[in-house]
């Protein structure tokens, strides 16, 4: 049933970008904590299997094949995971790009919101223990943290 996909889909993003903040979690385990390079942030999780990402992992329903479906927040650059605050985003859906990185300019609301065309969108916040998941509606936008 429609509904059915609906639901299907966005809990396939949800795991999607959860694991996709999981990998970014475990890189800066290895390197004192420090955010991969927002420039060249799917490379990196790409870069070693210990980040159990694959290309797959990185497509959100109707994004194309080599795309990425999530954004990095690039004001992660240079900061250590202990230094930023649980409530900043780490990674957004956005505009499909490979290494996207930025801010809420490249927000892009999803086609598998739950009711069937609500704008919402899906973010990863850094979280106190682990990354934290959160379907975010349009008028929500503005209250989302984007500074580390
Ligand atoms: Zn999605």
């Amino acid at each position: 049933m429609i509904w059915d996909m609906f639901i299907i889909d966005s809990s396939y993003c949800k795991n999607r970008i959860t694991n996709l903040g999981n990998g970014i979690k475990l890189y800066c385990d290895e390197h004192n904590g420090k955010f991969p390079q927002a420039t060249k942030w799917c490379d990196t999780l790409l870069s070693d299997p210990n980040f159990y990402i694959t290309k797959e992992t990185f497509h959100c329903l109707d994004v194309e094949d080599d795309l990425s479906g999530y954004a990095m927040n690039k004001n992660l650059n240079g900061k250590t995971w202990n230094e930023v605050d649980p409530n900043t985003i780490i990674l957004f859906e956005s505009i499909p790009g490979w290494n996207q990185n930025g801010g809420p300019n490249l927000i892009r609301f999803n086609k598998h919101s739950f009711p069937f065309g609500a704008k919402k969108f899906n973010v990863l916040c850094k979280g106190s223990d682990a990354p934290k998941f959160m379907t975010i509606s349009r008028s929500k936008v503005s209250n989302l943290r984007w500074e580390p």
